[in-house]
């Protein structure tokens, strides 16, 4: 009976669990190394998922599974790509073809439409969508979380419209430009009707993942993807610090987690790892440390499940 039950907990343990969405930027184009990916490391990366059990399904996939209330499967990985970079139709897509793997592309609107340089033309992203889904990364790629109400709701019409008209098609995803968002930018784009949000905070999605708030991790060449694959979704209500602080202090961190939780870890950008504290679900710390970096991430993780905050200066 012992065996039974421990079998099947460990069946319950492997089967249902935390998918992964991961996102990458730059293909074979190692002007800019960090966020870039040469096509050998690529085919590495699509080869591990394959040779461990991994299964890639599309972003829809999943955001139904999630909507729907069906299970999330621990060996699902959804991949995505952000910047519509000309490298991704010239050096990643033929690698997703030739493993067959479905992914999501998410377009920076005004680079296609004024035809930068460095960016897919809507020609070459209506040929990306024979293969994969295209999608919606904002018209003007900006700090989206300084904008106004109006100003926000001026970047989904533009956007949206010029989309529209070049793809035949309303793109049902979007992602954040640099993944900084509020949520002020939260309720605009869920106004125009996008069925999901995706961030760009390092974690995994569950059940109880918010489809307007589904984490992701960027990939490149020297990311620890087996470690990435380990992380699960934490459910982590975090409530400060709520913003980058003006004097460049964090003074606090307050969050909810669950309530059997009794120690959390806390990573904050150039100042590491500290253990804290849970009282009755809740997390509350005086820190005082200095944010030496413009963009701090900051990290609570109970074993291996983690939340991840992003502040930006402004
Ligand atoms: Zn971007």
């Amino acid at each position: 009976m012992l065996r039974v039950l421990f079998l099947l907990a460990l069946w319950v343990f492997y089967a249902f669990g935390d998918a992964h969405i991961f996102v990458y930027h730059r293909f074979g184009d190692d002007r800019y190394p960090s966020t870039n990916i040469s096509t050998q490391k690529l085919k590495e990366q699509f080869d591990y998922f394959k040779e461990n059990g991994y299964e890639v399904i599309p972003l829809s996939r999943l955001v139904d599974a999630l909507k729907k209330g069906e299970e999330i499967l621990d060996n699902w990985v959804v991949l995505t790509i952000d910047d519509n970079y000309h490298s991704f139709y010239k050096n990643g897509l033929g690698v997703f073809k030739e493993y067959g793997y479905p992914f999501s592309l998410f377009v920076y609107v005004k680079a296609a439409e004024k035809k930068y340089g460095d960016y897919s033309s809507w020609d070459e992203l209506r040929e990306i969508a024979k293969f994969g889904s295209v999608e919606f990364h904002s018209y003007g790629h900006a700090h989206m979380s300084r904008f106004s109400k109006e100003e926000l709701e001026e970047d989904f019409k533009k956007g949206l419209e010029l989309f529209e008209k070049e793809m035949g098609f309303k793109p049902k995803y979007f992602t954040h430009p640099y993944g900084e968002f509020n949520e002020e930018l939260i309720e605009v784009a869920k106004s125009f009707g996008f069925s999901a949000l995706i961030n760009q905070n390092m974690g995994a999605v569950s059940s109880s993942s918010n489809p307007y708030d589904l984490d992701r991790t960027a990939l490149g060449e020297s990311s620890n993807l087996k470690e990435f694959l380990n992380y699960k979704y934490l459910n982590a209500k975090w409530i400060e610090p709520s913003i980058y602080p003006e004097d460049g202090i964090l003074k606090e961190v307050k969050a909810v987690l669950s309530s059997e939780v009794k120690k959390a870890g806390l990573y904050v950008t150039g100042n590491g790892w500290r253990e804290l504290e849970v009282k009755d679900g809740k997390v509350s710390k005086d820190l005082n440390l200095k944010l030496n970096h413009e963009r701090v991430r900051l990290i609570l993780s109970v074993g291996n499940s983690i939340s991840t905050k992003i502040l930006t200066k402004d």
